[in-house]
């Protein structure tokens, strides 16, 4: 089995774990069509698929956590600035 085969596969059982409302999305980000599904896949499978969860995320050091879906516009605007406080001190 080749290992284009084994992944084929094992999106089909995945795809079985997802709720159906997300299940096209999950899709979208497995084609590696748009890097926006892939945050938002990874992001509700981290959570149950939990929206509100995503959007009250903690892990605050976590990669995604800067472009997780689901932010308030307030949210949003606060972490840009958050991200040019940690490249100054760290250059
Ligand atoms: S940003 Fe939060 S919800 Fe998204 S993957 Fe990271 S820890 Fe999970």
């Amino acid at each position: 089995m080749t290992c284009r085969n084994n992944r084929k596969e094992k999106i089909t059982k995945h795809v079985t774990h997802i709720p159906r409302v997300y299940v096209n999305n999950y899709l979208k980000a497995t084609r590696g069509k748009s890097l926006k599904a892939a945050v938002q896949a990874m992001c509700l499978e981290c959570t149950g698929y939990q929206k509100l969860e995503v959007r009250d995320c903690t892990a605050l050091a976590c990669p995604l956590y800067a472009v997780r879906p689901y932010q308030t516009p307030r949210q949003r605007h606060t972490v840009p600035n958050e991200s040019k406080e940690v490249t100054k001190q760290s250059a």
